[in-house]
């Protein structure tokens, strides 16, 4: 583990290597205790390097054996070698040397699953961010790229599948029952991409061939006997192929392209060339045990991990500061592939409600950092949703500034240009000033710049002469070190909306550029005059969520239901409904805070029954229509002196009204959604079920009894329906002799699978109110839990932290102190998962006094912690600060 030793690392000090390493050989002698691990790399002085300059080398935890110059053994004069660095002192004269290292690992050790461990049997690779120096000493940073080529010997009984990046070159047999195999990989690559895996796994196999001709051997490896839950993702990493050809051009470029599952891992998914490993939840899946939701997820993540072969791997980053360059543009990728594959608008609404969710708080609370970092002290930190998320909105709002030829356009001159390189976020903004013939600087503001942007917009009419004025006004508000902020260029599409619900035109507009139906922000305000409007128009901002924004409009709540019903925009009519909710429920809150009961109005709570029949809109788009914001949502538009409880009772008042005021509409639609048995995972099917599961948790509701649930989780055909019913009935009638009944039938069913037991873990961590604490104690207990597997702390004890706003915020303080509690017992095996635990107390200073209190004593106990690591150590004193 490393401790904190307060470095702070940061942009402005980056130097480019001092030397180079274009080649290197490994050589793996697995042993499950003791790995011998042998690195033959050829080193080249760098242009500019003295004669004669020390070559340091990173390493981590690493135990050297031996050390060659040039085929020569090296004295120990000639360097040092501690566990976290090699220093070479006398280099060879001349331009470039070979050095040999070998160094002896334990994979089983390897709790913190970083470089080489052991999961299930299975030894497996993670090498991102800095995972290789804890494999052998080399120059670990992604601008160091090499060719590799790899030779892994292991016991065939246990191992007889040996993998390693790019090509299969050579395998053969060897004595005592060993055997091994040879991988060549001709893509030069960064450490950050280098893979193994050893084991003994079953496999789907397919092939794809290319646009140009080339056939490529797939491989998704499982554990045996679950080769069958695997087709749906290989299916998936088919369609992504054709469609990055299809859409960016971009073909793939070996002869095999591998997936493992493995099911020990810190992340989703990993994007090592041609060698992806997985996290097997992103993987495994069939309709008896995965959800709609894991299927959607599944596709999107092996074609995230697909795309990175050319936004990652081909290119790739100069510094960990500019991990977004990779990221921000992938998941841009992504998207738009699940847009295709799916309802663009469902997803659009999806996405935007995950950055609202994830990367709005982050964004406003002490762990606030622009896209682009300048500084870190533990890069493992910063896979964030601002890198993540909010870095593919910042691409997104490129694509919608230049429109998608000119997009394309720059992209090709990205991929041609910057081939085989390690570039920064100017090499990949200047490939769009080019296409475009636009100057972007003030628009890199989005990466160099923390904070979400607040818009202020309101409007006015002049009949007589015919204008309608609109008043945009931005702030950015003060993150850590950044008080003072600049003006972005924020680009909003918006349409005006006529009396019959269409656009409506204009003669002529001033006060901003306006191109097409985007509006360029670029000033703190623009009064906009659109001349030759015949009536009021009723405004819709931002359509498509254009820019990341919080928008904030003096808008009546009869424009607002206008909207709903006849903006052209989708993501603007769900807009439109969610805000009215929104704020009914920020006003219900504060009438329970009153100590009265809260009022709705009739005509708002009537809106999801009518949308629930509506049969012009389809299933997925009316399931997210009638879904009110969940508490987290509204605790974040409070924004201070937050009372999860109150806000959790107004939530379910409202619920309650909705579902008295729609029960004969919708007992009437959820029938028509029956299931007929059989499944299919396609988008539109997925959506008939979200409906339905929606309607279930109002039906069960307005009956006030979970009969309608438990039939439904009886009569179930996918777990999809199953686990639904089992939320809904378990949340709803928690301590009811059905809820307990519906527990024991599912633990009994999935006992065996550990992936579903994560999904009754999580059932049971988020049911609301008194007591959740304690059975999320109890839980840990359970023969399927394990602090070491990342997939289980994270189903029991993240989804309590971060999904049960009552439970975790019981004003008690005992589930701050479960968290801060499980947060250190974690660290102890692995730091990472530790810190990303430890997140979910960013939002701390928003809450009320008391709750915040108990918050800052859970945080100070983890504080006081002594040698905690740098990835602990660095979330805990940012989030205190
Ligand atoms: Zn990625």
């Amino acid at each position: 583990m490393r401790t904190d030793t307060g470095q702070v690392f940061r942009l402005e000090e980056y130097k480019p290597s001092a030397y180079r390493i274009p080649k290197i050989e490994l050589d793996f002698r697995l042993d499950a205790l003791e790995t011998l691990v042998t690195a033959r790399m050829q080193i080249e002085r760098a242009e500019g390097t003295d004669v004669g300059t020390p070559l340091v080398l990173d390493g981590d935890g690493l135990s050297l054996v031996s050390l060659a110059i040039n085929g020569e053994p090296a004295d120990e004069t000639m360097f040092e070698a501690l566990p976290d660095q090699l220093t070479l002192r006398q280099v060879p004269a001349g331009d470039h040397f070979e050095l040999e290292i070998v160094t002896r690992i334990n994979p089983s050790a390897n709790k913190a699953l970083m470089g080489l461990y052991v999961s299930n049997g299975v030894f497996c690779t993670q090498c991102e961010a800095e995972g290789f120096r804890r494999i052998t000493y080399f120059l670990d940073r992604p601008d160091v790229l090499s060719t590799y080529r790899v030779r892994i010997e292991a016991d065939r009984a246990t191992a007889p599948l040996l993998l390693s990046n790019g090509n299969p070159v050579e395998n053969g047999d060897l004595d005592g029952g060993r055997h091994y195999a040879i991988w060549d990989d001709p893509h030069p690559k960064p450490s950050y991409l280098f893979a193994l895996v050893a084991g003994d796994l079953g496999v789907v196999s397919d092939h794809f061939t290319t646009a140009s001709g080339r056939k490529v051997a797939l491989g998704v490896y499982v554990e045996h006997g679950k080769e069958a839950r695997a087709t749906y993702a290989m299916d998936a990493l088919k369609r992504s192929m054709r469609w990055d050809e299809e859409r960016f051009g971009r073909e793939y470029d070996l002869d095999v392209f591998n997936i493992v599952a493995v099911s020990d891992f810190n992340m989703g998914a990993m994007e090592n060339k041609g060698l992806n490993i997985f996290n097997d939840k992103y993987v495994l899946a069939d309709p008896e045990t995965a959800t709609d939701m894991d299927f959607a997820n599944i596709e999107a993540i092996i074609a995230h991990e697909y795309f990175h072969n050319w936004t990652g791997n081909r290119i790739t980053c100069r510094d960990w500061f500019q991990l977004c360059l990779k990221e921000g543009l992938t998941v841009y990728r992504d998207h738009e592939f699940s847009a295709d594959m799916r309802s663009r608008p469902v997803r659009r609404i999806s996405e935007v409600r995950t950055l609202r969710a994830h990367q709005f708080p982050e964004d406003q609370g002490p762990l606030a950092h622009p896209v682009r970092p300048r500084r870190y002290r533990e890069i493992n930190n910063f896979y964030t949703a601002t890198v993540y998320e909010k870095g593919s909105e910042v691409v997104r709002m490129i694509h919608t500034i230049l429109g998608e030829d000119t997009f394309r356009k720059g992209m090709d001159l990205y991929f041609d240009r910057h081939d085989g390189q390690a570039v920064t976020i100017e090499d990949f903004i200047a490939c769009f000033e080019e296409a475009g013939g636009i100057d972007l600087t003030q628009f890199a503001l989005w990466y160099h710049q923390a904070g979400t942007p607040n818009v202020i917009a309101s409007t006015s009419y002049d009949e007589q002469a015919k204008i309608f004025t609109l008043e945009l006004e931005q702030s950015v508000p003060p993150t850590p070190s950044e008080a003072r902020k600049k003006a972005m260029h924020i680009p909003l599409k918006f349409g005006l909306v006529g009396p019959n619900g269409e656009d409506m035109e204009w003669a002529s507009a001033d006060g901003a550029e306006i191109s097409g139906d985007v509006i360029h922000l670029r000033e703190r305000r623009h009064t906009i005059s659109f001349k030759g409007i015949g009536q009021r128009p009723v405004l819709s901002l931002n359509r498509g969520f254009s820019a990341p924004v919080v928008l904030s409009e003096q808008v009546t709540s009869a424009d607002r239901h206008f909207l709903a019903r006849h903006d052209s925009d989708e993501f603007n009519r769900w807009q439109a409904l969610n805000s009215l909710a929104n704020d009914a429920l920020i006003e219900a809150a504060n009438q329970v805070r009153n100590g009265s009961a809260p009022v709705f109005d009739e005509a708002l709570v009537a809106v999801p029954g009518e949308i629930a029949g509506d049969e012009t809109l389809e299933e997925a788009y009316r399931a997210l229509a009638i879904t009110p914001p969940a508490e987290a949502d509204i605790a974040r538009e409070i924004g201070s002196n937050v009372d999860p409880d109150a806000i959790h009772q107004a939530r379910q008042a409202y619920l309650d009204a909705v579902a008295r005021s729609g029960a004969s509409q919708m007992a009437k639609v959820y029938e028509t959604l029956a299931d007929d048995g059989s499944f299919s995972p396609d988008a539109e099917s997925a959506g008939r079920r979200a409906l339905r599961n929606v309607l279930l948790g109002l039906l069960i509701r307005a009956e006030a009894s979970p009969e309608r649930g438990v039939e439904q989780y009886r009569s179930a055909t996918n777990m999809t329906e199953r686990l639904a019913a089992l939320m809904e009935v378990t949340h709803r009638f928690a301590n009811s002799r059905q809820a307990a009944d519906l527990l024991a039938d599912f633990e009994k069913r999935y006992n065996d699978n550990p992936l579903v037991m994560d999904k009754w873990m999580t059932a049971q961590a988020t049911i609301p109110g008194d007591g959740a604490a304690e059975r999320v104690r109890e839980l840990m207990k359970h023969p399927s839990f394990s602090l070491s597997n990342p997939n289980r702390v994270r189903a029991l004890v993240g989804s309590f932290a971060s999904g049960n706003q009552t439970g975790f915020h019981a004003a008690d303080g005992s589930g701050y102190q479960l968290l801060a509690e499980t947060v250190l017992a974690v660290e102890k095996l692995n730091p990472q998962v530790a810190a990303r635990l430890a997140v979910v107390f960013r939002s701390w200073r928003s809450l009320e006094p008391q709750r915040q209190e108990k918050a800052r004593e859970a945080l100070a106990m983890i504080a006081k912690a002594e040698n905690l690591s740098r990835d602990l150590r660095d979330i805990i004193d940012r989030t205190l600060a």
